[in-house]
């Protein structure tokens, strides 16, 4: 499997994540220096090889307007990893509203949680101190980077020291 570059802005903020192809264009072209490679990983055209980068950083700040993570279904699961979180099931997995929408509760990363279908329906039209259910973790709003960690440490450890992993409160 084709390995993924890190990108960062020149403020060593993690903005992307790209082909190693597109990396080797951005160095070429100047844009952006190698900070590091895959051990033992080249890549080679017709004339000339490349050690292969895992990390690099931009020479020039690029204002990126949104950073966060995308707020979907998908993606709430992932941050719950997978497990409803008021009783840790990873089966029949749906999304609760914290605070529920006929209570004014906001479709937010700090309202939504994964809850199995089950507590779903048993909690219902209620809040969880109404409904006597414990959320395990207060919900919160994950940075790219937190993200990022997650695939660094099965794919790609290199990145793990340019990885500044925070939560987000919004
Ligand atoms: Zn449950």
């Amino acid at each position: 499997m084709e390995k993924r570059v890190l990108v960062l802005n020149m403020d060593h903020s993690p903005i992307a994540v790209v082909s190693a192809q597109k990396a080797i264009v951005l160095t070429l072209l100047e844009k952006a220096n190698v900070l590091t490679t895959y051990d033992l990983l080249e890549i080679r055209t017709v004339s000339r090889s490349f050690s292969y980068p895992a990390v690099i950083r931009l020479n020039e700040y690029k204002s990126i307007p949104y950073r966060g993570v995308l707020l979907n279904r998908l993606n709430v699961f992932r941050r719950d990893n997978g497990e409803c979180q008021y009783c840790g099931s990873k089966k029949q997995l749906t999304i609760d509203h914290v605070t529920p929408k006929s209570k004014g509760g906001k479709s937010s990363w700090t309202n939504l949680v994964t809850a199995c279908n089950r507590c779903n329906v048993s909690k219902g039209d209620k809040t969880p101190e109404q409904a006597g259910m414990l959320l395990r973790i207060r919900p919160f709003k994950p940075s790219l980077s937190y993200f990022l960690a997650e695939y660094a440490e099965r794919q790609a450890s290199e990145w793990l020291p340019f990885l500044h992993v925070k939560v987000v409160e919004s």
